[in-house]
């Protein structure tokens, strides 16, 4: 049945996270009444929504319904408590300055960067995984990680602490360890300058492909290929693909898309030569995953025989067998890191994205862009435990970039003034 409430679902869900929406909705009738003194009527609506989380927490295991879940039907299991109310006076004071503004009322934005505040404050103290997507969360969209991004010395700082670090990315490049160390060169070679124990980098983790090809970090800062247990059949991953593959060329038909669609031995993906809007690119996502679900007699892609990620990757839009819930336990299981202790940070967490499968397995931030995951693990390392000398190593990681940098610089001229 194809009825006005379906069509409405189908057009808007994806685009929606149901918990960020129900706290802007709440956040919005003290501003329109302009309710004195705001600040306290912001932070009594953050602690009652603390209060429904810790309810939920405690209810959620033995019971299907709780508080929250009634006003929330598509909310998950949270893993630490999230201490909300302090986490908006934060924010307010730093980033966004809600108590100040008088007609632009708190936006889903805001609420996201509370939530990420709050979620670093709970988890600062048990920390002991941390997962990155790639694209839009450590680089641009196809970038490479380079030497002198801020970021690799807040990575350094996390392996110094004994935090365990993995990037899980979509990328896959089969078990080629050299390509991702091409994706990654800078990161590798921050490591290398800090002087990172063997100890140190063994905490480094790569997982390819959502949760396909997985590498770990050597004492001579290269990656090596570690086997992982084949989880689905030769046959089995053909045929996923195989009705994706299809799926996705009707696409390039129904739309009139000019694109090249690519096979590799866990995905298929649809690359354009144009630009495609983000409808365009949605729609892709979702008429794979309807008919991937449909193959496979299921309602979810990841309860599916062979769970599988169907995504807008921003530019183009991918189909991977597995997933990221897949792959962070899989680094979960290597570093003996529960949930509570996990944190993964990623820029795709709508419904067509593939971080929003970490949910289930692991506490996360929402970031947009690499600058904001930059800012995340600044606020991050404030929470942290004061027992190692972060800030040091992070000075010196940055010191030791610029000294890299400048003698390549140096190189440069000399090679300009030889020529001429
Ligand atoms: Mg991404």
């Amino acid at each position: 049945m194809t009825s006005q409430y379906r069509v409405n679902y189908h057009l808007r869900a994806h685009k929606r996270d149901h918990l960020i929406e129900f706290i802007k909705g709440m956040l919005l009738t003290p501003f329109v009444l302009q309710t004195e003194p705001l600040s306290t009527a912001y932070t009594d609506i953050f602690t009652n929504i603390e209060e429904l989380i810790n309810e939920h927490r405690l209810l959620h295991a033995t019971s299907n319904t709780t508080r929250l879940s009634k006003i929330v039907p598509t909310i998950g299991s949270f893993f630490t408590p999230l201490p909300l109310a302090r986490a908006f006076l934060h924010t307010d004071r730093k980033v966004n300055h809600i108590l100040g503004r008088k007609h632009v009322p708190p936006s889903f934005n805001d609420v996201r960067r509370i939530l990420n505040t709050a979620q670093v404050m709970a988890i600062a103290p048990q920390l002991k995984l941390v997962t990155f997507d790639g694209d839009m969360t450590l680089y641009a969209d196809g970038a490479n990680f380079e030497q002198d991004s801020l970021l690799t010395a807040q990575l350094v700082g996390l392996l110094k602490r004994g935090v365990a670090v993995a990037i899980v990315t979509a990328a896959g490049y089969g078990h080629n360890a050299a390509k991702y160390e091409t994706r990654l060169s800078g990161l590798l070679k921050s490591f290398e300058l800090a002087r990172l124990s063997h100890k140190e980098v063994a905490q480094f983790f790569v997982l390819g492909g959502e949760c396909n090809f997985l590498f770990k970090c050597n004492k001579q800062y290269r990656l090596e290929y570690v086997e992982t247990p084949q989880l689905w059949t030769a046959d089995q991953i053909a045929r996923t693909l195989d009705v994706a593959e299809g799926e996705l060329a009707d696409c390039v038909r129904r739309m009139g898309i000019d694109a090249q669609i690519v096979r590799k031995p866990r995905a298929v993906g649809l690359v354009p030569r144009e630009s495609l809007t983000r409808e365009q690119l949605d729609e892709c996502a979702l008429s794979t995953q309807v008919a991937l679900l449909s193959l496979q007699g299921s309602s979810d892609p990841g309860a599916a025989p062979v769970p599988f990620c169907a995504f807008n990757g921003g530019n183009d839009c991918w189909v991977d067998i597995g997933n990221k819930l897949i792959g962070v336990r899989i680094v979960q299981r290597l570093v003996c890191s529960p949930a509570h202790a996990t944190l993964h940070i990623g820029d795709q967490f709508l419904s067509t994205g593939n971080d929003i499968s970490t949910r289930t397995a692991c506490c996360t931030c929402w970031i947009i862009n690499p600058e904001e995951t930059l800012a995340i693990l600044t606020e991050l390392d404030s929470f942290l435990p004061s027992d190692t000398p972060v800030v040091a190593a992070i000075d010196a990681v940055v010191a030791a970039n610029a000294n890299a940098n400048a003698s390549a610089d140096a190189d440069a001229g000399a090679g300009a003034d030889t020529s001429s």
